[in-house]
């Protein structure tokens, strides 16, 4: 039988090499919480060995190239990613529990294409000229920002390395990239096509490890130029405290707890559609889903009781079943915290419509880290299970009355990463769009995402922009040049 974790894959990628260490990380299958493998376990030596390789890459002939050398580097990698898509399939749901009828067209073609777009991005690397009272040519040019570590979190682990990677090699820098502890084998696969696509040694390099020991190291470490975090709130909070000693340029993308706002006019069958696929996607592991759900009041019972009949309906079971679309969550820890929020909503007298608690599945499949989709019906905006950001399954239905209403109770939260409504009146539509505290807005549909259009936080949501040119001027630092004439 094939090895489920190539060993030739586990070891740290530092300056083009595998790095192997003694410690070492499990690496456990959701779907069976069984241990399948190991990875390296990286510490602050092999930290400052990446942060010292990527700097003398940035030096090298990487640091010479010019957005059209870059562009063409990017898309090869797109092109490897899709070559090599059976097997990241493959890793990333072994490593997650995601389901490999999601993962494909979700997870791999989304790095694909990010990849695509930031090749397309690479050439546009242009500065401007400046008109001065003063006889002068004044211009600006974009330079990288230098060193990029990129640390990411265990939901959408090719996803969200790309996001980064992508945008900080288009504009030349280089990266060590720090993966969460628990879902580290794409980035070790992606290590090797990097190389493959003729990306040079030291310009990527991956060092796994433990969020205390790696990612510690690396905000801390002088010779990083930029942190771009994805996390959670509270890591981040942490994250842009310490990267402020050393002034180091940070984006923060971190947690969310969206509303989704279903108005008495709305295409129910529409907003049901777009309501279910936010909580369920990616097993509601999701920054971006929708776990809140404001129904107006003359809908309420009527979107519960589809609710009821149609979310135990919805696939449950084995990853690698291609027709599945809920599989396990990524950890026991995950599944434990999302239990919690639910016997404590529970005791607090929420009606559980539907779910709340594990589902029975066969053979190996029983010691999976499963969770039933959840309804919860007569919450209180201020229960935990409402107010916080669960991160699992569970979806939230709360009444509203009014307009303002539905926009104060969706803006209730300290998070605004995003934010949907359904309607078919187009002026209330706009209206409310431009009401919500988010940093995107879906209107009849949800989780519509795409490498053009920006995303990022507001509030404890964190702040820059992925996506979208933006992200790639995120990557770079503007430099004048004023030539005198006199
Ligand atoms: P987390 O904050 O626990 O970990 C994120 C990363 O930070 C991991 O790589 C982890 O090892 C590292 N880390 C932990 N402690 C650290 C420290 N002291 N110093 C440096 N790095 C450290 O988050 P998670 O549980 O992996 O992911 C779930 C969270 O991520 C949720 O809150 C979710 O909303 C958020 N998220 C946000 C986005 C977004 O785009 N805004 C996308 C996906 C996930």
């Amino acid at each position: 039988m094939a090895e489920a974790v190539p060993a030739a894959l586990g070891g740290l990628f530092i300056d083009g090499r595998r790095v192997e260490t003694a410690e070492r990380l499990d690496v456990v299958d959701p779907a069976t919480g069984r241990v399948v493998g190991n990875v390296a376990r990286g510490g602050v030596e092999h930290v400052d060995a990446a942060v010292a390789a990527a700097r003398a890459a940035g030096e090298g002939p990487w640091g010479r190239t010019t957005g059209r050398d870059r562009s063409k580097v990017l898309l090869r990698i797109s092109e490897l990613i899709r070559e090599n898509a059976d097997e990241l399939v493959r890793l990333e749901s072994l490593d997650v529990g995601k389901p490999v009828g999601l993962c494909r067209p979700v997870d791999v073609e989304t790095a694909a294409e990010q990849y695509a777009y930031c090749a397309a991005l690479a050439q546009t690397m242009d500065g401007s000229v400046r008109s001065t009272p003063f006889p002068a040519h004044a211009y600006t040019v974009r330079e990288p920002v230098g060193v990029v570590a990129a640390i990411t979190p265990f939901n959408f682990p090719l996803v969200l390395s790309s996001t980064k990677i992508a945008p900080a090699l288009a504009a030349g820098n280089t990266v060590v990239h720090k993966p969460a502890a628990d879902t580290s084998l794409s980035a070790l696969f992606m290590a090797q096509l990097f190389l493959d696509a003729g990306v040079p040694a030291g310009v990527v390099n991956v060092v796994t490890g433990s969020g205390g020991v790696v990612g510690e190291a690396l905000l801390r470490h002088p010779g990083v130029d930029k942190v771009a975090f994805t996390g959670s709130t509270e890591v981040g909070r942490h994250a842009a405290a310490v990267s402020g000693q050393n002034l180091t340029q940070v984006t923060m993308e971190l947690g969310g707890n969206a509303a989704n706002i279903v108005f008495a006019d709305a295409d129910v069958e529409s907003a049901i559609g777009a309501a279910v696929k936010a909580f369920v996607f990616n097993t509601g592991q999701f920054c971006m889903g929708g776990p809140r759900l404001l129904v107006e009041r003359p809908l309420y019972e009527t979107v519960l009781g589809i609710l009821a009949q149609a979310v135990p309906g919805v696939p449950l079971g084995d990853p690698r079943d291609p027709a599945t679309v809920v599989g396990p969550l990524a950890s026991a820890r995950q599944r434990e915290v999302v239990e919690g929020y639910v016997e404590q909503a529970r005791a607090s007298g929420a009606r559980v419509v539907c779910g709340g608690a594990r589902p029975e599945l066969p053979g190996d499949l029983a010691d999976g880290f499963f969770y039933c989709p959840t309804v919860l019906a007569d919450v209180k905006s201020t229960d935990p299970v409402v107010a916080e950001e669960v991160f699992g399954p569970v979806l939230t239905v709360q009444p509203f009355d009014s307009e303002d209403e539905a926009v104060e109770m969706a803006n209730g939260t300290p998070y605004g990463l995003a934010a949907g409504l359904q309607t078919r009146d187009v002026a209330r539509a706009h209206r409310v769009a431009s009401r919500l505290r988010a940093g995107i807005v879906w209107v009849n549909d949800w989780a519509l995402l795409d490498p053009a259009v920006p995303f990022g936080g507001v509030g404890a949501s964190g702040f820059g922009r992925e996506y979208g040119p933006e992200a790639l001027h995120s990557y770079t630092r503007t430099k004048s040049v004023v030539v005198s004439l006199a």
